[in-house]
């Protein structure tokens, strides 16, 4: 099995430190606000690597942590004159919940940042006995200056950084790439006690602290949204040698930009989706079969068409599910199995996963082979139900335990969570076909009536698509 590690930036033979158990790490949200759709990217996209190496027989120990203090957090807490623990505490919630509604596996462990304070204080004592970090009016700051090839993860020399230097005047600093380990807290602040006065820890700290405690001081992967890599995941690389000096991570695991209507997410454009906003109108496994259509490192435009051709995908999963079921139920005991090579089918699914998670390849093959278990339904009218078990054997184990893109007990549920979707969704089917037999004032009354609704319609070349406007 390979990995692309943004390390050595090639493909690497994975060899966990003490197989068959693997650490991973994943950089969680700072619980603010609501997650958006290229975070649910991430998430998703480290849920499916973690899927896939329990699914070859590893023992995975995921963390994903929980910043809950933090620059923005208190932001919004004098914003809007709520307490930073209770914002804190409801968004942790809603990311839970978010988590469940996407089909995230839960990690093993979801630390929180508040709850590890001790063990950033203690990485800070060190780093500061051994001269590597530095006191300044109750801030600390790490010299990146004292660490010995500084950039190595993202391929930035100091020389370059300093020349290009943007980051943030601060007085106390002695050189403007040092980052904070610790700062001295304001009057009103969530703060702790340290042996440099109240106050709080920088972010890049925390997950040292956490990952070291939870996994050890060398973890198999750390993986995390491609934004994080400078200075996030170099500053922890900077912590941690430094401090524990041995190998931080063995492989880093990067995630490609999402780009919406081929235009940057940004709050400015307007075009911020929430997770939550579009799981009113796609379910998990559609959304999730538009992530994997694309390799996690690339970068993924995101539109509603697209969307609407990933739902069309899902459809045909779920029928062939809904007949497999079906015909199961029937028992037939007559017939042939008809020596479909199911194994070939595996081993085609294990190369691609093996080849640094190739999810397109591997979805592909799925809708190949729905394409010819339909062929052989289609040719044979007398079947074995083995055959059905296996279709259904094969279904479960990659697209449902792997991928996540179908759910074997949830076929009969509403796919989109209410009635009033597929009322929606009959009305454009019945447009389409009144389009076809060029009933066009009657296929505009249906649009018409859906947009007097607030339900914008979208025709394009893989179908109609539609979007609530609330
Ligand atoms: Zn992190």
């Amino acid at each position: 099995m390979k990995i692309y590690n943004t390390f050595s930036k090639t493909k690497e033979d994975f060899i966990p430190l003490n197989p068959p158990k693997v650490t991973m790490y994943m950089c969680g949200p700072t619980v603010y606000d609501y997650f958006h759709i290229g975070n649910a990217r991430s998430f998703i996209m480290a849920d499916i690597i973690r899927r896939y190496l329990e699914f070859k027989g590893y023992d995975v120990n995921f963390v994903m942590n929980l910043t809950d203090v933090d620059d923005r957090l208190i932001n919004r807490s004098i914003k809007d004159n709520i307490a930073v623990e209770k914002i804190a505490a409801f968004y942790s919630e809603e990311f839970f919940n978010d988590l469940y509604s996407l089909k995230i596996k839960p990690a093993s462990f979801f630390p929180k940042a508040t709850a590890h304070i001790r063990e950033m204080v203690d990485i800070i004592k060190n780093l500061v006995g051994k001269g590597i970090a530095y006191e300044k009016n109750g801030d600390v700051f790490y010299n990146v200056k004292k660490f010995e090839n500084y950039g190595k993860l993202s391929g930035k020399k100091l020389e370059e950084l300093e020349a290009g230097s943007r980051v943030e005047v601060n007085e106390q600093k002695n050189n403007p790439l040092d980052f904070t380990l610790w700062k001295k807290t304001k009057e009103g602040e969530p703060s702790w006690e340290s042996p440099w006065g109240k106050g709080r820890p920088g972010w890049h700290i925390e997950c040292s602290a956490m990952s070291t405690k939870l996994l050890g001081k060398t973890i198999d992967i750390h993986a995390g949204g491609n934004d994080l890599i400078f200075p996030h995941h170099e500053n922890e690389i900077a912590q941690s040698e430094a401090c524990f000096e041995q190998k931080f991570v063995k492989y880093w695991i990067h995630f490609g930009f999402l780009n919406i209507q081929n235009e940057k997410m940004s709050k400015s454009l307007g075009n911020v989706f929430t997770a939550k906003e579009i799981l009113k109108n796609y379910s998990a496994e559609t959304i999730r079969l538009f992530f994997i259509q694309t390799h996690y490192g690339g970068p993924l435009n995101f539109s509603d068409e697209l969307l609407g051709a990933a739902k069309k995908g899902f459809e045909k999963i779920k029928n062939l599910a809904i007949t497999v079921d079906y015909e199961i139920n029937k028992n037939t005991t007559d017939g042939t199995d008809l020596g479909f090579d199911f194994n070939s089918y595996y081993q085609e699914f294990s190369n691609y996963m093996d080849d640094d998670f190739n999810t397109p390849r591997a979805t592909a093959l799925i809708f190949d082979f729905i394409r010819n278990v339909n062929k052989v339904m289609a040719e044979n009218s007398k079947i074995n139900s083995i055959f059905y078990q296996k279709v259904k054997k094969f279904l479960q184990d990659t697209a449902e335990d792997v991928l996540g893109i179908i759910h074997f007990s949830e076929l009969y549920n509403e796919s989109n969570g209410s009635i009033e979707n597929q009322l929606i969704e009959l009305l454009l089917d019945i447009r389409t076909q009144l389009k076809q037999q060029k009933n066009y004032a009657l296929s505009d009354l249906i649009r018409d009536g859906l947009n007097k609704l607030n339900i914008e319609i979208k025709d394009s070349k893989e179908g109609t698509t539609y979007k609530k406007n609330t």
